[in-house]
């Protein structure tokens, strides 16, 4: 039984797909005029998580919006001469780089607003003829005061909605529960419009995603993810203007990753602890340490990104190589041994309840270090059989299937001929007395778990 917290019910809910076959999941994609921050990969690596485990158990179709028109892609792609598509195209091509190093896998259907426009002005159209939307100016806005539950996911005070007062702004405060823009007109003649029945214009952001999600999953969500930033009012307003036209419940669950803050504090570029993934990959640190830190925390706690978090990441990342490399070097006699299979078979129990628990993914990690320590005791104790070995492999390579931390055991095992290549090199450079190389070499042999000792009938190695 998979627990999700809804933020509709504000409740840990049971959740399987309206159907009971296939999960229609909608997340909201990235804003394509810059490189994404830290704090937004944090939400889609807990949005890859959730589609992962939710794949382990039901068939997914997952929906993932481009958002390629928003105020500032307008304004910037009008400040430099250049076609929306010519300005987002290479903003998109590094988010998909950046989220294959985080290994965040692809979404099965990928939406960029521009390719949507006759199913936004469809939408408008219907919202118009309901009454829920009216023109003023050359913009069209939704008449908030015309939807009963305005306000149900962000709890906003149904007091505090002004009549009337509007709001052309893409992103905007909760303190402002205004008529929001549906369609803009164009403020300047060289700003980008595409041509609609009620005038020439552009889609606001919150109407992207209702068209988008409605288009390819139907009037009822399964899933509709984001960051808690989304909550107000990008999600209230994607609520507002699909149920306007379906009456029918947009989303059956709302799932939202919390804030991420850095050094504890929030992230600005002021503080100087504002971090693009190429930032951090920059400074030397490993994109697998960085994933591991940002799911290493359930998603409804914030999260504290702190450099000494990354090296803990990367520790407990070498904790899983070191147990990987002991285990598929070591020699076992043939067969299993009880008590070691009821130890996988509690380990993996323990890991389903954890991401089963709503995803929190710290106690499927406790329940993997906690086979891990088993395991070693069982080797130190020779009490380790073929088949135990053999059983807890192939869990990991699950493991990595679910949360991708399991460094690639292939990799890992040497061939001996290399390690005797890397031996000989070290000896030439310790003949040459570049001891800076041979140190350099001594350290890449450890990290493949090979120790040196240099003896006085030459160098030996062993595996850790
Ligand atoms: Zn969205």
């Amino acid at each position: 039984m998979l627990k999700l917290t809804n933020t509709l019910t504000g409740a840990s809910d049971t959740f399987s797909p309206a159907d009971g076959i296939t999960v229609r999941m909608y997340t909201c994609g990235p804003t394509v005029h810059n490189f994404a921050h830290i704090g937004n990969f944090r939400t889609y690596v807990f949005e890859d998580v959730l589609r992962r485990h939710l794949k382990s158990k039901w068939k997914l179709l997952h929906v993932m919006n481009i958002t390629d028109i928003d105020d500032k892609i307008i304004a910037k792609a009008t400040e430099s001469g250049v076609d929306i598509r010519e300005y987002t195209a290479p903003y998109t091509e590094a988010f998909f780089a950046d989220s294959a190093k985080l290994r965040i896998e692809k979404p099965d259907v990928i939406t960029p607003a521009t390719d949507y426009i006759p199913e936004m002005i469809q939408l408008v159209e219907q919202l118009i003829a309901s009454g829920h939307a009216y023109q003023e100016g050359n913009s069209v806005y939704y008449r908030i005061t015309s939807f009963p539950s305005y306000g149900r996911l962000s709890r906003l005070d149904r007091r505090e909605l002004k009549v009337g007062a509007r709001i052309d702004a893409d992103e905007y405060e909760k303190e402002q529960p205004n008529d929001f823009v549906l369609w803009k007109g164009p403020k300047e003649d060289t700003e980008k419009r595409w041509e609609a029945p009620f005038g020439p214009g552009r889609p606001g952001w919150h109407l992207e995603c209702s068209a988008m999600a409605m288009k390819h999953l139907g009037e009822t969500l399964d899933i509709h993810c984001g960051g808690v930033d989304n909550i107000f009012p990008h999600h209230e307003n994607e609520i507002a203007q699909s149920e306007a036209v379906t009456s029918k419940p947009f989303a059956r669950f709302w799932i939202h990753a919390e804030h991420l803050l850095v050094e504890n504090e929030k992230m600005s570029k002021s503080k100087g602890n504002f971090f693009t993934l190429r930032d951090l990959l920059e400074k030397g640190y490993e994109a697998q340490a960085i994933r591991y830190l940002l799911l290493s925390v359930q998603y409804r706690k914030q999260l504290n990104f702190t450099m000494a978090g990354l090296e803990q990441a990367r520790n407990s990342l070498d904790r899983i190589k070191r147990f990987i490399l002991r285990l598929t070097t070591a020699q076992l006699p043939e067969g299993s041994n009880p008590e070691i299979k009821a130890q996988i078979t509690a380990a993996q129990r323990e890991f389903e309840e954890g991401l089963d628990d709503d995803l929190n993914t710290a106690r499927a990690l406790g329940a993997l270090f906690m086979l891990i320590t088993e395991g070693h005791n069982a080797l130190d104790r020779e009490s380790m059989r073929e088949g135990d070995r053999a059983e807890i492999l192939s869990w990991f390579v699950d493991v990595d299937s679910r949360l991708a931390i399991v460094p690639d055991v292939e990799q890992l095992v040497a061939p001996d001929v290399e390690i005797e290549a890397l031996v000989a090199q070290r000896n030439e450079a310790r003949r040459n007395r570049n001891f800076a190389e041979s140190d350099r070499i001594r350290k890449e042999l450890l990290d493949r778990g090979i120790l040196i000792e240099d003896t006085r009938e030459g160098t030996k190695w062993r595996r850790k």
